[in-house]
């Protein structure tokens, strides 16, 4: 018999950063199903994750009461341990009892070794202010810079910032239906970004026309005009090759270079040896399909660039954007209506998260770390601030092993499954004298915690989320938390009251409206604002012209749209280092190993793998193999292979993939079981500080 709906309410979807509405039909306290509600970023539409993701509300792992570790229990626990068995290293404690333990270990080391000895790890996936009050807490009572969350692993923000002054898209998915050309490098958003992609196909085929950068050759190929199937970690080459183009043929826009651009001779300067043949023997894409590619963009009215983490999550990530920025840039594809750069965000809030100030590098706004910007919020917080830049999330963790940072504050993040080399995260957890661990299930990062905080989701609580296309929204609650589950920003306040420091933020009203009067690009923006009219884009006047695009190409709306697109008044080309895989394949281990995600799980597969259709759809880890490598090496699905690099050893089921490069092997993180992360590499990019997820060498061995 169907169960009688109760009641039905609107959220926002907690995985990728599209941001869909979604509205849950709720019976006995559990989510029967849910449908796509009219969003500003969906109109209805949802995806496999958003349709069917939703049992982990009502899970039987769900934390719902303070945990305290048992006295006889392992500080460094197998890691084996998942789920409920985690658990059985825990006892309940009461919220008075759990928080006190949590802030007197903070306290102890903060007062006898300084704040530099603590760091805080958000989330993407908390709220606006989640992410306010957690960086405020760490800069105020922790008194520490070491602040960082999971934007860290996919970060496009520093790139986008140095070019543009901001770190935001300079123009939102919808924005395709009014260009003739788009660029996608590194992004596969059939899987990542499935609502999104349908936007992007839908104006595919309505006659824009895509050039796909992309080593995979994913499903957009087929609707590809142009797709330029490169080796593995070989951007920058062919996109300075296409810049040369461009350059060499004088199709780039002269005038914008002159009257809106920093850095272009440098740049010519750096480009000049990538000739497209030079870039073909490179890159394995041929020459004529450069040229054309280049020709295309540059030629068109309008184009818009797109990219995600297979661009950013390398050791020379941030030059691969770079690469894509300048491409874009020297056309002038950018600041009209159809022509602008998106990097697609990871999870729901990145945009949000990063706007709060959630990271050691900028103050919230992204205003940076010095003196005059430092005075302001100890003006407006009546306290010091330690100096900064801080550590960043992989930084962190080896300063755990170092022994430098002793004690940790993980709100919402697991790194134990989601960081290269899972050996060295666990040795650091285990090597901290006081870890605290905040979230909605007992995470493989739970297990090393001496204090578990049972936090709400994003479907219970209220507050403000900020999708990709710089939408924010306001959520209210569909269902009550759990047991004794609070909303993040509640129990990190109980915790800073505990280190001395109280009134961080009364209610969601005040936190919004406080973050707004710091960010410049939310000035307008408030909590009541949002109540009235349930999202808003911001920057809230150039926003509202961009939304009207009917009239055309006029000259003072492509004034406003420049301006939103660059506030700092020209872009700037950062020049590249060209920077080579770190570990590159050789006899020991010949594959190359990239990592990824499947459409059915969302990252470290907490919450996915505990909604059972999803489980279904995708249950267990497989490796894809290229279909001649699969032959070679005599595989057979039916058989599990160990997959292992100079990290670590997993087992995994082989799949024959002829989209898949030779010589490349591919693999998604959100499996316990068979943790993809155990194998990857600690090794970052010297200016974002992003891992080399995407090319790590790595070898099969049947078993
Ligand atoms: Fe959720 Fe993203 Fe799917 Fe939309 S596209 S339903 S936001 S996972």
């Amino acid at each position: 018999t169907p169960a009688k709906i109760d009641h039905s309410s609107e959220t926002v979807c907690p995985f990728c950063s599209v941001g869909c509405r979604v509205n849950l039909n709720i019976a006995n306290d559990r989510v029967v199903y849910a449908e796509g509600a009219d969003g500003p970023a969906n109109h209805g539409r949802l995806c496999v994750k958003g349709r069917f993701g939703f049992d982990y509300l009502r899970h039987p792992d769900r934390l719902t009461v303070p945990l305290i570790r048992r006295d006889d229990a392992p500080k460094d626990p197998s890691h084996n341990l998942h789920g409920a068995d985690i658990l059985k290293l825990f006892r309940p404690a009461t919220w008075d009892e759990a928080l006190d333990r949590a802030a007197t270990g903070f306290r102890e080391l903060r007062d006898s070794l300084g704040g530099d000895s603590l760091a805080v790890l958000g989330s993407a996936k908390g709220s606006n202010e989640d992410a306010y009050i957690l960086q405020k807490a760490a800069r105020t009572a922790f008194r520490t810079a070491h602040i960082d969350h999971c934007t860290r692993l996919c970060s496009s923000v520093p790139p986008l910032a140095e070019a543009t002054g901001f770190s935001a898209v300079t123009i939102p998915i919808e924005q395709i239906a009014f260009a003739d050309v788009a660029l996608m490098v590194g992004s596969n958003p059939d899987v990542n970004h499935p609502v999104g992609a349908s936007v992007i196909k839908n104006a595919v085929r309505h006659g824009t026309k895509l050039i796909l950068v992309d080593p995979y050759q994913q499903s957009l190929s087929r609707l590809a005009t142009h797709y330029l199937q490169l080796s593995p970690g070989t951007d920058v080459a062919l996109l300075s090759a296409m810049t040369r183009v461009v350059t060499s043929e004088g199709l780039y826009d002269a005038d914008f270079v002159r009257q809106r651009l920093e850095g272009f001779d440098e740049l010519l300067e750096r480009i000049e040896p990538y000739t497209p043949d030079v870039a073909a023997a490179v890159c394995g894409v041929s020459a004529e399909t450069i040229v054309q590619a280049a020709r295309l963009f540059a030629k068109a009215s309008a184009a818009m660039c797109f990219w995600g983490m297979g661009a950013s999550q390398h050791v020379h990530g941030a030059d691969n954007i770079r690469a894509v920025i300048a491409f874009a840039l020297v056309c002038g594809q950018v600041g009209r209506p159809g022509a602008g750069l998106h990097p697609l965000r990871g999870q729901n809030n990145v945009q949000g998260s990063c706007d709060a100030g959630l990271g050691p590098s900028y103050l919230p706004g992204y205003r940076p770390i010095v003196e005059e910007q430092r005075a302001l919020f100890e003006g407006l917080w009546g306290t010091s601030l330690p100096e900064g830049p801080g550590l960043s999330t992989i930084e962190i963790m080896n300063a755990a092993r170092a022994r430098r940072v002793k004690g940790l504050y993980v709100v919402g993040g697991n790194p134990s499954m989601a960081n290269p080399d899972l050996a060295a995260t666990r040795e650091a957890l285990a090597k901290l004298d006081h870890l605290v661990v905040q979230d909605i299930f007992p995470t493989e990062t739970a297990a090393f915690a001496d204090v578990i905080l049972p936090a709400a989701a994003l479907a219970e609580r209220s507050g403000t989320v900020t999708n990709t296309d710089r939408i924010v929204q306001l959520v209210e609650p569909v269902l009550p938390p759990p047991g004794q589950a609070r909303e993040d920003w509640t129990i990190t306040s109980s915790i800073a009251e505990r280190l001395g420091v109280s009134s961080l933020g009364h209610t969601h009203e005040s936190i919004f409206d406080e973050m707004a009067s710091v960010v410049p690009v939310l000035n307008g923006l408030s909590w009541s604002k949002l109540k009235a009219e349930r999202h808003v884009r911001y920057p809230i006047h150039p926003a509202e012209a961009m939304t009207d695009v009917s009239s055309g190409f006029d000259a003072g709306l492509q004034d406003s749209l420049f301006a939103e697109a660059f506030p700092c008044g020209k872009a700037r080309i950062s020049p590249l280092h060209g920077l080579q895989p770190i570990e590159p394949p050789d006899a020991e281990f010949p594959l190359i190993l990239v990592t990824g995600r499947v459409r059915e799980h969302w990252h470290t597969g907490s919450m996915t793998r505990r909604a059972d259709v999803l489980d279904a759809l995708a249950p267990e880890a497989l490796v894809h193999v290229n279909s001649a490598d699969f032959d070679r090496l005599g595989l057979s699905a039916e058989q599990m292979v160990s997959v292992e690099t100079r990290r670590g050893v997993i087992s995994a089921r082989p799949v024959a993939d002829e989209k898949l490069q030779a010589g490349v092997i591919w693999m998604a993180m959100s499996f316990v079981e068979s943790a993809v992360n155990e194998l990857t590499i600690n090794k970052l990019d010297n200016y974002t500080r992003v891992p080399e997820y995407k090319f790590c060498s790595a070898r099969i061995v049947s078993a």
